[in-house]
């Protein structure tokens, strides 16, 4: 059954085609949250009383073990690390969707040789 490869190959190439450009891809999630300055005397961190300052953005990076890096974002800079956020998300997506078809393949050219 020839047509069942080719049908495969026609859907990963369509799935390869839907990959964004790699070279903007960022790992992490945006996160949003107040901060303390600490300085004495500060009235938006004054205790019980003063909620800080922001929100600011904060990239959160899992490095593993248990370890996470955070990282301030201007505002400015919000849309395009979304849109690298959402890039690297999508690269990953396709291509356990593409590894799964290749699988598929494989067994398909396995069959086909006997
Ligand atoms: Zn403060």
């Amino acid at each position: 059954m020839k047509d069942k490869s080719a049908q495969l190959i026609a859907s990963r190439e369509k799935l390869v085609q839907q990959i964004p450009d790699p070279s903007t891809i960022l790992p992490g999630s945006l996160l949003s949250r107040m901060v303390r300055c600490n300085k004495p005397g500060c009235r938006f961190c004054e205790k019980d009383k003063g909620k800080g300052h922001g929100p600011i953005l904060i990239l959160s990076v899992s490095l593993g073990d248990r370890q996470v890096r955070q990282i301030p974002v201007p505002g400015e800079m919000k849309k395009e690390v979304e849109d690298s956020l959402r890039a690297f998300a999508q690269t990953q997506k396709l291509l356990k969707q593409i590894a799964g078809l290749n699988l598929e393949l494989l067994k398909e050219r396995k069959r086909q040789r006997q």
